[in-house]
């Protein structure tokens, strides 16, 4: 692909675009970035791009600036429906995805993960077996590193693993995964797709340009996976959970059943959803040429990653699990099948179109009690609220504090919200450490009144 002398638009700033405008840069082009957010919001941003000659459109996307260029690449935030970007397809500009474009400038052959929940988990897991098997690997994506900067770098690794997300494999084209992952397929992102049979469309996009050669590793146990895996051309192998610790495999051809079994035994992240990441992971890295001791050591070594069912602190044997990353309906039902014990549910923040109430069951049988927080708290009472008591926080110290006094020896305190954050924060991140502060202060007081008492 000639991008020399080109004029290519970047759509959204902020760690990929930045990436995206420098690799465009570096090989020639003349690069415009545009962004609806104003100057202000973008500072951090803007000397990384303004020190290498740049041009920048902010606060709004002009019209005039899609239609004047040669070729459009999408950051992973924007939507590809917008009224610019659909006006300069009608004119018959190429618009590319980040990833499409990365994957265009990149030889090493790419392992693609996908699904609605457990991508992060399952895309590091993955990376470090291929690690331990003794391979050189790059991982990014959707995680920390965008591919498009691999691409821009001269140190290269012998094997690519990326997290993508359904809004990146929308704007995909030719880009070709030599292993490829679905997870699962559950209800997320109604604000942004029209229904899941939509939603799902586009996460099997990931199998696309998939050859006979290729391995698709899919989710038997998922009702939306199974059905469109009959459009897939490449090797089939599929995992299914069972009710037992363990899943069983479809095609023993990359692993014994037996062997499978062996692994997973070692692999010690609570939830059988867990176990499902590590099967998939466990299925990908071999069919990528892992080896078995390389998937073996990752598995016995990995703790799992912050704010996804972690353990936080133990106060007055009621313990406390951070699981701030469970932004859709889904992870909060996996979560509470995890714990045997009674649960006392932190949930709210910004609704993203869930149907909360697929949570009855669980909630009857898993919860005492509810604390609401954030804008979707009266979304999620009308919905929830004549089951188990629900009492309502306005901050996360208060939800805290609540589910404590809520609590018993023995009980279960999550944050697992069922939302996204940003009513109230940055990030996800930012509020799991806002309840791991509360938490802490929490210890502080009960400790504070025992040495008064
Ligand atoms: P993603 O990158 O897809 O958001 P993460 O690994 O970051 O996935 O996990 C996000 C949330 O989903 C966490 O609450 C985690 O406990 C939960 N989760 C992880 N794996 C799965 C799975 N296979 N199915 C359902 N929920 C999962």
């Amino acid at each position: 692909m000639e991008l020399k002398n080109k004029n290519i638009l970047v759509v959204g700033l902020g760690v990929t675009g930045v990436a995206t405008a420098r690799f465009l840069k570096n090989r020639g082009a003349s690069v415009t970035v545009t962004d609806q957010k104003k100057e202000q919001e973008l500072k951090a941003f803007q000397p990384l791009i303004v020190e290498s000659g740049i041009r920048m459109e902010f606060g709004q996307h002009r019209i005039e600036t899609f239609e004047k260029t040669d070729i459009i690449v999408i950051s992973p935030g924007v939507p590809h429906t917008i009224e610019p970007i659909l006006k300069a397809k009608e004119r018959g500009i190429p618009v590319l995805g980040e990833i499409e474009l990365a994957s265009r400038f990149i030889a090493e052959p790419i392992i693609a993960v996908t699904g609605t929940n457990g991508k992060t988990t399952t895309t590091t897991l993955l990376g470090k077996m291929l690690e331990d098997s003794g391979l050189k690997v790059f991982v990014g994506g959707n995680i920390g590193n965008p591919l498009i900067a691999y691409a821009d770098r001269e140190e290269k690794a012998e094997i690519v693993v990326i997290e993508v997300s359904s809004f990146q494999l929308d704007t995909i084209d030719t880009f070709r995964a030599k292993v490829a992952v679905l997870l699962n397929i559950t209800e997320d992102h109604m604000d942004r797709y029209p229904d899941l049979d939509a939603y799902a469309k586009s996460k099997s996009r990931i199998f696309k340009n998939q050859q006979y050669d290729d391995t698709a590793v899919l989710n038997g146990s998922d009702p939306v996976v199974r059905s469109l895996s009959r459009n897939i051309l490449s090797r089939k192998v599929f995992f299914s959970s069972k009710e037992e610790k363990g899943v069983t495999i479809s095609d023993e051809s990359i692993i014994s059943q037996e062997n499978m079994s062996r692994l997973l035994a070692d692999f010690k992240l609570p939830g059988k959803h867990n176990i499902e990441n590590a099967a998939a992971a466990s299925l990908a890295a071999l069919a990528a040429g892992g080896t078995f001791e390389g998937v073996w050591s990752a598995l016995r070594k990995f703790k799992g990653l912050s704010h996804r069912l972690e353990y936080i602190d133990t106060l007055n044997g009621v313990d406390f699990f951070n699981d701030s990353k469970a932004t859709n309906v889904d992870s909060v039902a996996r979560a509470l099948e995890t714990f045997e014990r009674p649960v006392v549910l932190i949930m709210g923040g910004r609704n993203k179109g869930s149907k909360f109430h697929a949570l009855r069951d669980l909630i009857d049988k898993h919860t005492k009690e509810l604390i609401v927080i954030g804008e979707a708290k009266e979304d999620i009472k009308a919905e929830l609220g004549n089951i188990k008591p629900v009492e309502t926080a306005t901050t996360m110290e208060e939800a805290v504090f609540k589910a404590y006094n809520a609590a018993k020896p023995g009980d279960i305190v999550l944050l697992s919200p069922a939302c996204a954050s940003f009513d109230m924060y940055n990030s996800y991140a930012q509020r799991g450490e806002d309840f791991c502060r509360s938490v802490a202060n929490l210890n502080r007081t009960i400790c504070y009144d025992k040495t008064t008492a």
